[in-house]
């Protein structure tokens, strides 16, 4: 009997591999190992509708139970893979050995720690896992007032469902303005004004310079600047680093994450590598590779894993030709109080923005290009014009700047007939 696939890491790219092998007929047996005592489950409720009683735990699992032994998938929970033999195909997890044939590497990412005394004091959270986000809804249950630190997509949304719950938010971020990193300056001025207005406090471009406690317990944090501000709960969100001890301890390539090619294979043709802690070739970026973490990018990077597995395991892909590349538009959602950001494409390097719609209307688009292409859409509020802009640069298609700043133009007239 064959070796199974084995996969390190029960989360989003995890199952999509799951799903796709055994899609492509792909009928070998599958192990599974997650370092989580929960069944595999959607992450981006932890910071939205499941913080605020939309959806219970019961919404969350990706898959129902019997999934797994259906699809003959040998999933074990709470049992960390501790080390991988790459001479001898094996993984290790405490004292079991696991041989494979094929080995993903699907172990996301960790949040970043905040690097100042007081961080460890209870009551300070981060958010990556269900278990930190039950630890941050029976905490919010309990406290009037929070201090959110980072004002990336995380915090923000924590920040919009503790707003919603009637707590007294402060959110901290180093930067002059929310999602720098990620949006257009005109996007974060409307979810500046959006959050201000619902009542969040923002303290943009000011640091912490400690969290101070009692008991051992959190109540302050000291800014920068000296002032000292109550805070009977903090919550961290300063972004994540991806998750390749593991990997880089076996020998495989690592450089911000695991490497690896156009086909989703490390530096060992018999491992992949998928996710968050992924770093890949993407032809939509201005560089040469980075890491994305979206669950577009895990789920499509599993897809083209789980492609190339099939293919090699079948034997019909000797060749690099006949392996599939990783092409995929990059795309990305954050939902902050009722309104609806999407985004599509990677923005870096833009020159120019143009926006569609009004933003005094609460829903507009913005429009990124560099050197005249169309290189990323921010919609607020505007789900087909996100799901146009996917198929506009998809096809590598940049309407005019004028084109796309009049809203009475037809941009899907532009995409190419299909044949
Ligand atoms: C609160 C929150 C909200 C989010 N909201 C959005 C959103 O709105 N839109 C969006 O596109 N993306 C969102 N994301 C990001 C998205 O969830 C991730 O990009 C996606 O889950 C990445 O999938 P992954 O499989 O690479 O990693 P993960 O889903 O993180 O899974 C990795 C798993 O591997 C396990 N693991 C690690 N090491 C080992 C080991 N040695 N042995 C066994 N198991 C191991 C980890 O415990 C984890 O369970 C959100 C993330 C969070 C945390």
């Amino acid at each position: 009997m064959t070796d199974p696939v084995v996969i390190v890491g029960g989360g989003q790219a995890g199952v999509q591999l799951c799903l796709s092998l055994r899609k492509s007929k792909f009928d070998g047996p599958i192990v599974m190992y997650s370092a989580e005592a929960d069944a595999p489950y959607h992450r981006p409720p932890l910071s939205k509708s499941f913080l605020l009683d939309k959806i219970g735990e019961d919404k969350l699992p990706m898959r129902p139970e019997s999934f797994y032994p259906a699809k003959s998938v040998a999933l074990h929970l709470n049992q960390a893979v501790t080390s991988i033999d790459l001479d001898a195909r094996q993984v290790l997890s405490g004292n079991d050995r696991q041989p494979y044939s094929w080995l993903l590497m699907a172990t996301g990412a960790a949040p970043r720690q905040l690097p100042v005394d007081g961080a460890e004091l209870s009551g300070v959270h981060c958010l990556r896992s269900l278990d930190d986000s039950r630890a941050i809804k029976a905490r919010l249950n309990e406290v009037d007032s929070l201090v959110v630190i980072g004002a990336g997509f995380i915090g923000l949304e924590v920040a919009a469902a503790a707003r919603s719950l009637g707590k007294n938010v402060t959110v901290f971020d180093t930067a002059d303005r929310v999602m720098a990193r990620a949006v257009a300056p005109a996007i974060s001025q409307w979810y500046q004004d959006m959050h201000l207005q619902s009542g969040v406090s923002l303290r943009l471009g000011e640091a912490i310079s400690s969290i101070g406690g009692n008991n051992g317990q959190v109540t302050h944090v000291n800014c920068a600047d000296g002032e000292v501000l109550d805070a009977q709960m903090v919550v961290v969100g300063i972004g994540v680093i991806p998750d390749a001890g593991l990997a880089e301890a076996a020998g495989l390539h690592c450089d911000n994450g695991v490497v690896v090619d156009e086909f989703c294979r490390t530096s060992d043709p018999f491992v992949f590598a998928a996710g968050d802690c992924a770093n890949h070739p993407n032809p939509f970026a201005a560089v040469d590779r980075l890491r994305l973490e979206s669950i577009q990018n895990a789920t499509d990077q599993a897809r083209v894993a789980a492609a190339n597995i099939a293919a090699l395991a079948s034997g019909g892909a000797a060749e690099s030709s006949s392996l599939t590349s990783y092409k995929a538009v990059p795309w990305f959602w954050s939902d902050q109080g009722e309104h609806s950001l999407q985004m599509a494409g990677l923005s870096f390097d833009a020159d120019e923005y143009v926006m569609r719609g009004e933003s005094t209307a609460n829903s507009f688009s913005m429009y990124h290009y560099r050197s005249g292409k169309l290189l990323a859409v921010d919609s607020v509020n505007m789900p087909r014009d996100h799901m146009l802009a996917r198929k506009l640069i998809e096809a590598g298609v940049s309407p005019g700047a004028e084109q796309a700043g009049d809203s009475a133009f037809d941009l899907k007239a532009l995409l190419p007939s299909k044949a």
